[in-house]
């Protein structure tokens, strides 16, 4: 996803069930959050952002990288499509989630193009990704998802509709002990989103979720189901009756 927090707010608690039947998970971020503060230096903040990541994915065992983008400048350009293709290889996943194409700020549509065109450019070994040793490209298009919008709509305003929920019921204490990892957010989304409590947000957010699809607490994905992406939802199969 865009930045540090985002998969903690919008993801975590599908890739938990995942993880606790034993799939590998790797977490990344296109940038780390350099402009998420009004008191710190972009150097500093980078690097409190970057451990904080860091620390929320080693409590669900995942792995964390940052592509290093900066915070604004997430745009979907051939130098993006690189690098993030270049991650897409390295892991050869088999499940992708990421910001919808629509969402409130233009990082996270700029990520969620680069992220759907990685998963198609993966597999096409003429892309080359300039890296020094390039990872081999990938043997399949992985299933791509799109999390919820921020806040459930789109710029406009409004509401795009539910592919699917994830029941997220046992899995969203661990998420918000993730989110509680991004401590240095707390003061920045109450002073510039004027968000009281960040957490308790993501919470209102799930039980919203939730109470659309039957249980306490749930997150909303569309599946993207463009030509040449899978189209079948392993998520039925992999999580059964907590896909609704
Ligand atoms: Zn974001």
């Amino acid at each position: 996803m865009a930045h540090p927090d985002d998969i903690e707010i919008l993801c975590a608690g599908t890739l938990i069930h995942l993880k606790r039947r034993g799939w590998k998970i790797h977490l990344a971020t296109m940038t780390s959050g350099d402009c998420g503060t009004k008191t710190e230096s972009s150097d500093a903040i980078q690097r409190i952002r970057f451990a904080e990541a860091a620390r929320a994915a080693k409590l669900m065992g995942a792995t964390y990288d940052c592509v290093g983008e900066k915070d604004f400048h997430v745009i979907y350009t051939v130098e993006l499509l690189r690098k993030v293709t270049e991650l897409i290889r390295r892991y050869n996943p088999s499940l992708v989630f990421t910001h919808p194409p629509s969402d409130y700020m233009t990082d996270h549509e700029g990520c969620s193009t680069a992220v759907r065109m990685a998963c198609f450019a993966g597999g096409a070994p003429n892309f080359s990704t300039r890296a020094a040793s390039p990872a081999t490209s990938t043997d399949h298009v992985p299933h791509l998802y799109y999390a919820d919008p921020v806040e459930g709509k789109d710029i406009f305003g409004d509401v795009p509709p539910v592919g699917f929920y994830v029941d997220t019921t046992v899995t969203t204490a661990l998420k918000a002990r993730m989110l509680a990892c991004h401590a240095s957010q707390r003061m920045w989304l109450k002073v510039h989103h004027g968000l009281d409590n960040y957490i308790q947000s993501m919470k209102d957010w799930s039980a919203k979720r939730g109470n659309e699809c039957g249980t306490k607490y749930a997150e909303g994905f569309r599946q993207h189901l463009g030509q040449g992406y899978p189209q079948d939802n392993p998520l039925k199969k992999i999580l059964g009756p907590l896909v609704r």
